[in-house]
């Protein structure tokens, strides 16, 4: 343990990752097919499983009992989730760090990447390119480097928040994935007004972790980084999310890793990670790419649909490192959240254009469409693409309003708020052809609702939005 920190850590801090166990539940022999199917109609019931349950369908590797994981996925999210996905975008506002990291292009001893800082007034641009390409909800992501403090961290919250473009553009919910603080650092960045404090414990196999973090760096600490979520979990931040960076060590033992760390947050806070993230290894500028844990499109397709069976009320994070068509086709599996018309090098909404420029980012990204081409796929695939920030900003967080908890919740909540968000974007920024199939599928899901007083208070919303310039008028 660091001295430093002694003093602030969090009352369940504990490494509660056993690799013994995890790495002797993944030897046992493959589980017969009853097992497997008890388990999978444990997660249609919506119970999250433990980790020997888990671990059994990570072991089920006949491809019959693959597709049935497979189908179990689609249908977890067709019946009970509903078809809305919410969309997001990254925003990088400095890339100094001080960890060296093997995997990230913005290590330390990596001398080809450009450095650079956002200042505020340049923040704001990014924010105001962001708006107008229609964006209300960002993840703001940073180096871990002395002058990204809280108070740093805060300050460029607040500026994004307060910076609005004509006629209609705001960011109406700020997430952040930043380096672990401790307790009076995350007070200070929830008082900003954050929504979700995301980080990703990267891999949870601890002689892996060492050797992916060397040179004694604050990221070097693996309990300091695993109790991360306790900490800001204690000053009241209660959404949180959590990943695994997939390809630094065996997927399999990455999925048990994420689901038993879901599982103490669920024991020791009572509620569990708002979200799960689950990026894939990218090439990047100065990093030398060990293949032997890189992981295949059917074992990614696997661990998504794995981890959709084992954390029912957790929303899934698919982010634009992926290619537009392996995004398509794990949407089906329960992801509930992308991110659409991304740049990660910074500047990059205003000054990159659509060139990949490797000494500029932290990876390649497989996805660089814009937002309004991932919204026209999404609505001509049955989807209802979503911008809804309305939870957070009425309280409603934590145990009690996971994405998924309550029962009724979605209806009449979720999707009211997603087809008014989407209606906005459809009149501010839509292409005609997005514009069209928007309002078509607004049409359908208007026509699926059956609880007559909310659809007649829906469609007078829906109205005011359409003729009368409202915005934000959220349930
Ligand atoms: N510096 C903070 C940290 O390390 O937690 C902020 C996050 S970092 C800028 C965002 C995430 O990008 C990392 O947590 C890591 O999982 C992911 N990442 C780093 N290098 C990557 C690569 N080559 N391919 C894909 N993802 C990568
Ligand atoms: Fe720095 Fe984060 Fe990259 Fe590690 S992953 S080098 S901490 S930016």
């Amino acid at each position: 343990m660091t001295t430093l920190c002694k003093m602030t850590w969090s009352r369940a801090a504990e490494d509660f990752i056993d690799g013994e166990r995890l790495e002797n539940l993944l030897a046992r022999p493959a589980a017969d097919a009853a097992a497997v199917r008890d388990v999978i109609a444990k997660s249609l019931a919506k119970q999250a499983l433990d980790l020997e349950e888990t671990a059994l369908l990570l072991r089920a590797e006949s491809p019959e009992l693959v597709e049935e994981i497979f189908d179990a996925a689609r249908t977890l999210k067709r019946t009970v989730y509903g078809n809305r996905i919410v969309l997001f975008a990254p925003l990088y506002v400095g890339n100094e760090c001080v960890n060296d990291c093997e995997y990230c292009a913005f290590k330390r001893s990596n001398r080809d990447v450009v450095r650079r800082t956002l200042e505020e007034a340049e923040l704001a641009e990014q924010v105001r390119a962001l708006e107008r390409a229609g964006h209300k909800r960002l993840i703001v992501v940073f180096g871990e480097h002395p002058r990204y403090d809280a108070e740093f961290i805060a300050r460029s919250v607040r500026t994004i928040y307060a910076t609005r473009s004509e006629p209609n553009g705001e960011i109406r919910r700020v997430n952040v994935n930043a380096a672990p603080m401790d307790h009076e650092g995350f007070r200070r960045v929830r008082e900003a007004g954050i929504g979700t404090y995301q980080i990703f414990q990267e891999t949870y196999h601890r002689p892996t972790y060492e050797r992916m973090h060397p040179g004694g760096t604050r990221k070097g600490d693996f309990l300091w980084r695993l109790d991360a979520m306790g900490r800001a979990m204690e000053v009241g931040q209660d959404d949180v999310g959590i990943g695994a960076l997939f390809g630094l060590c065996d997927w399999r033992f990455e999925v048990l890793g994420l689901v038993a760390h879901a599982l103490h947050l669920s024991e020791h806070y009572g509620c569990g990670p708002h979200t799960i993230s689950f990026p894939r290894l990218q090439p990047a500028c100065g990093v030398r790419i060990d293949p032997r844990y890189l992981v295949g499109d059917r074992e990614f397709k696997r661990l998504i649909a794995i981890l959709r069976l084992a954390v029912p009320y957790t929303g899934l994070i698919c982010t634009a490192r992926e290619r537009a068509d392996v995004r398509r086709e794990v949407m089906a599996f329960g992801v509930s959240q992308i991110d659409a018309g991304s740049r990660i090098e910074l500047g990059g909404y205003t000054e990159a254009g659509d060139a990949q420029q490797m000494e500029r980012e932290q990876f390649v990204l497989g996805d660089i469409r814009p937002l309004d081409a991932v919204m026209r796929e999404l609505l001509e695939d049955g989807y209802i693409p979503s911008f809804c920030t309305a939870c957070y900003r009425l309280g409603r967080t934590g145990e009690h309003f996971m994405e998924f908890a309550i029962p009724g919740f979605i209806k009449r909540f979720c999707t009211p708020n997603a087809l008014s968000t989407l209606l906005e974007y459809l009149v501010d920024y839509a292409s005609p052809q997005t514009r069209q199939a928007g309002l078509s599928a607004i049409q359908a899901e208007l026509a699926r609702l059956d609880d007559d007083a909310l659809k007649k208070e829906l469609i007078a919303r829906l109205e005011r939005i359409r003729t009368q310039g409202e915005r934000d008028l959220y349930f």
